[in-house]
């Protein structure tokens, strides 16, 4: 029987378990929380992410560790890998958890993404402003996450509020686009480079954390993001799930940034694909045979996100599948999702409807910008 470790016992590590019990695998979670809530389905090792007696600990117990987020320390992969296969391997990591390396490797690697420059001075910030223009998003180069350590400067006004919350830690400033899609795709690569490739989700969100995602089996740019997903899982060499986010602006897709893990906008995948990401993001750690990433019918999720409807509202709604994680209410925590399933678009969009009368808020508006103003260049100097 093969145990996994996972650094960090949060709902997507909660998810990769509910996905490898079944298989016969067992886990060994690291996380510095009390009862995070992954911990009922495997072991618990209550300690920082940095501490080295447990560290050491968990990779006696596992055959392969990997993550359910990127801010694991250099340091500790570093140790881990000294004893235990971990994976995606440091490559992936380092590339994820500092927005100017991901810029810069997209640029690399030919996969068009915002304007920006690296901004460590209040001087830079002005000089950067200056050739990116406005309105243009100031963010914090690590660290961040869900829209937070972000600032939209809109006029030149706002620039000194921005540096007055954000300076002192390095940061990005990047053109603000006005994209009409958000979208995301998720890859999967084994250890001998076989990838396979979810369909594109489309993601609405608000207040820069998701809400909404419909999968778009067949939508005419996908095999666009999947050639990006591609480029960016065979340079890293990685191994396990890939997600990359993009924005769509006309018809070209901007990548905005990368996570080496399952992410929030797959979650559809347990029910609207052969193969789940968690499923397969298990497989390719294990050195399995990756499974079938196609949908099966039409899909949404919708993130629960502070409160929980009442499960019955819930599950009353045909299609409807349920997934609460365990967790504390708490304003803007997200606390589980519900995903809807169909036969056809035109009755998922209807169960969605109905799903999101009982789940509200209403779905988030589309964005209204007015026609693009061209493209940003694919390729920008920092
Ligand atoms: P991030 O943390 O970079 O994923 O940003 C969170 C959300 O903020 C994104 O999903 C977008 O909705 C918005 N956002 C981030 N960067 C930009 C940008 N350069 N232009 C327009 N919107 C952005």
């Amino acid at each position: 029987m093969s145990v996994v470790g996972i650094i960090g016992a949060g709902q997507l590590a909660r998810m990769l378990a509910l996905a490898g019990l079944p298989l016969g695998l067992r886990f060994v979670m690291l996380d510095p929380a009390e009862a995070p809530c992954a911990a009922a389905l495997g072991t618990h090792l209550r300690a920082g992410y940095d501490d080295r007696a447990q560290l050491a600990r968990l990779a006696r117990m596992c055959d392969v560790v990997t993550y359910e987020f990127e801010k694991v320390p250099d340091e500790s992969v570093a140790f881990l890998a000294e004893s235990v296969t971990v994976r995606p391997g440091a490559a992936s990591l380092a590339a994820a958890r500092d927005r100017l390396r991901e810029k810069t490797l997209f640029c690399d690697l030919e996969i068009p993404t915002p304007r920006f420059a690296p901004v460590d001075s209040r001087a830079e910030l002005d000089r950067a402003v200056a050739t990116i223009g406005l309105p243009a998003v100031l963010k914090t180069r690590t660290l961040g996450y869900d829209g937070k350590g972000q600032e939209v400067l809109r006029r030149l006004d706002d620039v000194s509020a921005a540096w007055a919350s954000l300076g002192g830690v390095p940061l990005l400033l990047e053109a603000h686009v006005r994209f009409q899609r958000e979208v995301s795709v998720i890859g999967v690569r084994d250890r001998r480079g076989h990838c396979r490739f979810y369909p594109l989700a489309e993601n609405r969100h608000h207040d820069g954390i998701l809400r909404l995602s419909r999968s778009r089996p067949g939508d005419r740019l996908e095999s666009q993001a999947q050639e990006f997903a591609r480029r960016l899982l065979e340079h890293l060499g990685h191994v396990g799930a890939l997600t990359l986010e993009l924005f769509q602006e006309g018809d070209v897709l901007l990548a905005n940034e990368m996570a080496p893990r399952v992410h929030n906008s797959g979650h559809w995948t347990i029910e609207g694909a052969v193969t789940s990401q968690f499923e397969n993001h298990l497989r390719a750690l294990l050195d399995w045979p990756l499974g079938d990433t196609a949908a099966v019918g039409y899909s949404a999720m919708i993130n629960l996100i502070g409160e929980i409807p009442g499960p019955s509202g819930v599950v009353a709604v045909p299609g409807a599948h349920l997934h609460l994680y365990g967790k504390e209410p708490r304003a803007g925590r997200k606390l589980g999702h519900v995903t809807a399933s169909a036969s056809t678009a035109a009755r998922l969009e209807d169960r969605l409807q109905r799903l999101l009368r009982v789940t509200g808020p209403r779905e988030p508006e589309a964005p209204k910008h007015e026609r693009p103003a061209g493209r940003v260049p694919a390729r920008s100097a920092p």
